[in-house]
């Protein structure tokens, strides 16, 4: 028989275990650069849009990447506003891996969502990823259907995302960006990859656990231009394949043996020539310069793949921070 206090006390525990079951928080990470006209609309937006699930607390982080056009006023404004905005101001601009890195770093929600700030992820498709979350899935890729950019970007981010699965051992989805939710088990994990030069949505390809993708149609950006200009889409692009794939290093051997090859076959004919028709002296000109030209640039483009592996061991071996943040704005601090 249980007494009467026992049941007291017991009923109470229980009261406080519900009072403790916490509600859901999802954390939605937003890189932000000099994004001036655009950024309080998509705030905007996407505080509509998660208006629609009351059942979920929501904690908005923005990275402001070292903007240089007032980005930051509009930021700090947002946090006065609205209790669930933190802003995480860098002391110069780091990059949009680094950007989302620092966010997913500080993020504290049951599930991360990282996405774009200029409506080119459409914030609607979040819910959409919560719900496959909610299905069971532990990280969940946003993949593009169809997409607005230029004809160029188009064609070379669908051969590059094609070429980079061919060539690493990492399953990578296809026509995917940095528009996806980790659970807080994956985001965890995340955290530990201190690399510095980051492929972020390689690393998360490469840690397992349950992923699903849900596909969608990139929208135009809303306003400005894209900040990843060609250098910075071609740094990525090579930070892709350095770091996750050593094949760039074995095609050098591949090219050392069609260089030899040809070596050999060159000394059969120069040496044959000698011996069969001593008359004959071989004109050389062309052959010469072809050969020359031929093995210098197979040198340099092997200098070149060395060299970006050796840059990359020297960048990861100085062990420096990754980003330095100035300061971390919440809604009631200035
Ligand atoms: N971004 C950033 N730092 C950068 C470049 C971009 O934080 O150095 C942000 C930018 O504000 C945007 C997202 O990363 O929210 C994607 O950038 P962008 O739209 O310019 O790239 P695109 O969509 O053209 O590939
Ligand atoms: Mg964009």
């Amino acid at each position: 028989m249980t007494s009467p206090v026992a049941s007291v006390v017991h009923q109470g525990t229980q009261v406080k275990l519900e009072e403790e079951r916490q509600r859901i928080v999802i954390s939605y990470v937003l890189p932000v650069y000099n994004e001036r006209e655009g950024i309080f609309f998509f705030h905007e937006t996407l505080a509509d849009v998660v208006a629609s699930r009351p059942e979920f607390d929501f904690e908005f982080i923005y990275v402001n990447d070292g903007s240089t056009d007032g980005t930051l006023a509009i930021l700090k404004d947002l946090a006065k506003n609205d209790h669930r905005v933190r802003v995480v101001d860098f002391t110069r601009n780091y990059g949009h891996q680094l950007a989302i890195t620092a966010g997913i770093d500080l993020a504290g929600g049951d599930a991360v969502i990282v996405m774009d700030t200029d409506m080119q992820d459409p914030p609607e498709i979040s819910l959409e990823l919560i719900d496959a979350w909610r299905d069971g899935a532990e990280i969940v890729h946003a993949r593009r259907r169809t997409r607005q950019d230029t004809a160029f970007k188009r064609l070379t981010a669908h051969a590059y995302y094609r070429m980079l699965r061919h060539c690493t051992d990492v399953d990578i989805p296809l026509d995917t960006g940095d528009f996806r939710l980790l659970d807080r088990r994956a985001a965890e994990e995340l955290r530990r990859f201190r690399e510095r030069s980051r492929f972020v949505r390689g690393m998360v390809a490469s840690m397992g656990f349950r992923q699903r993708e849900v596909f969608f149609d990139r929208d135009e950006r809303f306003s400005g231009e894209t900040k990843y200009p060609l250098y910075k889409m071609l740094r990525l692009a090579v930070d892709g394949v350095t770091g996750f794939s050593t094949a760039p290093l074995r095609l050098i051997t591949k090219l050392g043996f069609a260089v030899l090859t040809m070596a050999l076959m060159g000394i059969a004919y120069a040496v044959g020539m000698r011996i069969l028709r001593p008359d004959i002296t071989v004109s050389g000109w062309t052959m010469l310069m072809v050969a020359m030209l031929g093995l210098g640039g197979a040198q340099m483009l092997s200098l070149g793949i060395l060299g970006s592996y050796v840059g990359r061991t020297y960048s990861e071996a100085q062990g420096r921070p990754l980003y330095i943040v100035r300061q971390v704005i919440r809604h009631d601090e200035d």
